[in-house]
């Protein structure tokens, strides 16, 4: 299974189930206390000796999931609304109203907006040019 794959199918079971087993590089999760923030704890999912970065890259995609399905709900994961985009992604914005998948870079939302004004502009000239 990869991330893809759930980010794909946000069903809450299937999220809940991948998203765990991406976390099974770790032995166990605990709350710690959080050295930037006093009376605060944070998680952590100690590794076993000797772990690679490819060990811990799916437990920090899994925590990742199962944090936003928690708190955010599945209801956040979806498609990018541009229409020649196949991207996905997690909203994580406050109103949860995010459209597209790279909108800092404006890339997908920058695309949608010239094709919608290039479509907007051909109807008005071939309006002009076939008067009624
Ligand atoms: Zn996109």
């Amino acid at each position: 299974m990869t991330v893809r794959d759930l980010i794909d199918h946000p069903d809450r079971d299937h999220l809940i189930a991948g998203a765990t087993a991406l976390t099974s590089p770790a032995q166990g999760t605990t709350l710690i206390p959080d050295p930037g923030r006093e009376n605060r704890t944070r998680w952590a999912a100690p590794l076993r000796d000797g772990a690679t970065v490819a060990d811990a890259l799916p437990l920090i995609c899994g925590m990742g999931i199962l944090g936003a399905v928690h708190t955010l709900g599945e209801q956040r994961f979806r498609p990018c609304t541009a229409p020649t985009c196949r991207g996905v992604f997690i909203d994580t914005t406050r109103p949860g109203s995010r459209r597209y998948c790279m909108p800092g870079l404006c890339v997908c939302g920058n695309r949608a907006n010239v094709a919608n004004h290039r479509a907007r502009h051909a109807a008005t000239r071939g309006r002009g040019a076939n008067p009624q």
